[in-house]
């Protein structure tokens, strides 16, 4: 399957067409950005990292009855996916507070959160994908009533399955966000799942190992990005 027209391009992903309308190919750019792009850079492999550690998490999410919009890897910084209608609804889950949770609520990092906490912001950046609730995404129509409410079982599910699945390589899943979209009548996980938009932490150090080492100037970038990437795939 080859790339033809570009048809967006994302601030870490290119979306290319292909000969197949249901088909597009996302490539992954070595490009980091945070604070609303406020903050550029460029992050050796990272694309590369991503598309495999992504592959990685699919395929697992797959063999366990979440449908996504993986079909499969093609080189290292290429993976086909299906198209996607995108809900513009970003869905996070937390398991231990961090991040804009802990300043909006005055919340102390790393209180583990019990239940999880899951909440719902809307894609838009130039309104700085303000946080939402059901009522805004039914009245506004971002997602009907049957959508939203899978949204919530199915992050629910994904949630315990890469909870258990980083556990399993000794890294606590923190928090991390979801996109999905529709596609033929079904209701697919979209995007990427990596260290770009997880928060993973050392389970035994509580060392960070995930995107808030570039947010927040904390060094050793690409190589946290390599060992998660070696602890996600380094089992073939
Ligand atoms: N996140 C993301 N993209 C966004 C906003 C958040 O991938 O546009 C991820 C982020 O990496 C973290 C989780 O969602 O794992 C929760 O993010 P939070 O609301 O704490 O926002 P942040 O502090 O990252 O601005």
């Amino acid at each position: 399957m080859k790339r033809q027209k570009q048809l967006y391009e994302g601030k870490a992903k290119i979306i290319y067409s292909t000969d197949d309308p249901d088909l597009v190919i996302q490539y992954f750019k070595d490009d980091a950005t945070a604070f609303d792009g406020l903050k550029k850079g460029t992050l050796v492999d990272k694309g590369v990292i991503n598309n495999h550690v992504s592959t990685k998490i699919f395929q697992h999410l797959e063999e366990n009855g979440v449908a996504t919009h993986f079909v499969e890897r093609l080189n290292d910084r290429e993976m086909l996916v299906k198209s996607l209608e995108i809900i513009p609804v970003e869905v996070v889950f937390r398991n231990v507070a961090a991040g804009s949770l802990c300043k909006r609520l005055g919340i102390e990092e790393a209180k583990l959160l019990a239940p999880p906490i899951q909440e719902f912001f809307l894609k838009d950046d130039p309104l700085h994908d303000p946080m939402i609730n059901e009522s805004h995404i039914k009245t506004f129509e971002w997602a009907t009533e049957t959508e939203v409410a899978f949204l919530k079982t199915s992050g629910s599910k994904v949630n315990q399955l890469l909870t258990d699945f980083f556990k399993a390589r000794g890294i606590r899943l923190v928090d991390f966000k979801l996109e999905y979209g529709r596609h033929k009548g079904e209701v697919l996980l979209g995007d990427e799942i990596s260290p770009d938009g997880c928060r993973l932490w050392d389970w035994k150090t509580g060392e960070k190992m995930d995107k808030d080492r570039f947010r927040f100037d904390l060094g050793s970038v690409e190589e946290k990005y390599q060992e998660v990437y070696k602890l996600v795939c380094g089992d073939g």
